[in-house]
């Protein structure tokens, strides 16, 4: 199925990138009625390519989702893949690193938790982090952030080539939209757990954290594990249009069940 939206989804690669230039509020022509019968058909569509991929054994997919705080991760996880098993298909949160994962180098906890052949991963937060909240609050040194850009591009690249297909979204909300989705998690119950107080400091760094969007984007954004800039601000839009992306990726991976074992054509079971 076709990407047929207007707003580029992945950027040209190698040019510098600015999110100006992408609207979180576009629409692609869509309204949430379309949208909302469009998500249950790709979703169906979604479970049997994963099915077909499981079986083939040939490649995994591993999806990255990063965005700022409220940009949705969890709730494309939930959207997107409501019709996919657990069979083949996993999330890996990535939080603050433990002792552990602090004593070894910054990919390390990653390349455990990527795909095996015919397997979904889906990494909630990710390597990308290491160039983004660690960029941003100075938890490492300038010149060691600098040199992590290559560092995960060659690391995606060692990947691709051992036939994991890597496709990652950026989640891009506007800052109004953020004020909107802080305030609902601090007003509505069911939405405390999802908030704290240390929320409200880092929105503070809404720009410096654009920034380390914008160069994780223009950096990282390779032919064989390209960003899509996915408009966020309407979530009904953003799962369509991260559906629609995996989809298209997916088909053109050309799947196939692999053959039945010689003989059994005819075989009756007693
Ligand atoms: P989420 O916000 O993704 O729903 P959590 O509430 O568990 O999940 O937050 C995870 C936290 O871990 C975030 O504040 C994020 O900035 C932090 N984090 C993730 N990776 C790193 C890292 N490499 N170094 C420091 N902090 C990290």
């Amino acid at each position: 199925m076709p990407n047929n939206h207007s707003q580029p989804l992945v950027p040209p690669h190698g040019k510098k990138f600015d999110l100006d230039d992408y609207a979180p509020g576009y629409s692609g022509g869509y309204d949430r009625a379309r949208a909302e019968a469009e998500i249950v058909a790709l979703r169906i569509r979604l479970n049997d390519l994963q099915d077909v991929l499981y079986a083939d054994r040939r490649f995994s997919l591993l999806i990255v989702l990063q965005g700022i705080d409220t940009a949705g991760k969890d709730g494309t996880i939930k959207s997107v893949f409501q019709q996919v098993g657990p069979l083949g298909c996993s999330v890996s949160n990535f939080g603050v690193p433990t002792d552990e994962e602090l004593g070894h180098d910054f990919l390390w906890r990653y390349h455990q938790r990527t795909p095996k052949k015919g397997s979904v991963v889906i990494f909630n937060r990710s390597h990308y982090e290491a160039v983004l909240v660690e960029r941003v609050k100075n938890l490492v040194p300038k010149e060691t952030w600098q040199g992590r850009y290559d560092q995960i591009n060659q690391f995606e690249d060692l990947l691709s080539r051992s036939g994991t297909v890597i496709m990652k979204f950026f989640l891009h909300i506007s800052k109004d939209e953020q004020r909107e989705r802080l305030q609902e998690r601090i007003d509505n119950p069911k939405k405390n757990w999802k908030f704290r107080v240390g929320d409200l400091d880092e929105r503070k760094l809404w720009g410096d954290y654009e920034d380390a969007f914008e160069d994780m984007i223009a950096k990282c954004n390779t032919a064989s594990a390209p960003w899509h800039v996915v408009p966020a601000d309407r979530k009904w839009y953003r799962d369509v249009v991260i559906a629609q992306a995996l989809i298209e990726r997916l088909e053109a991976l050309d799947l196939r069940y692999p053959p039945a074992e010689p003989g059994i054509k005819g075989l009756k079971v007693e």
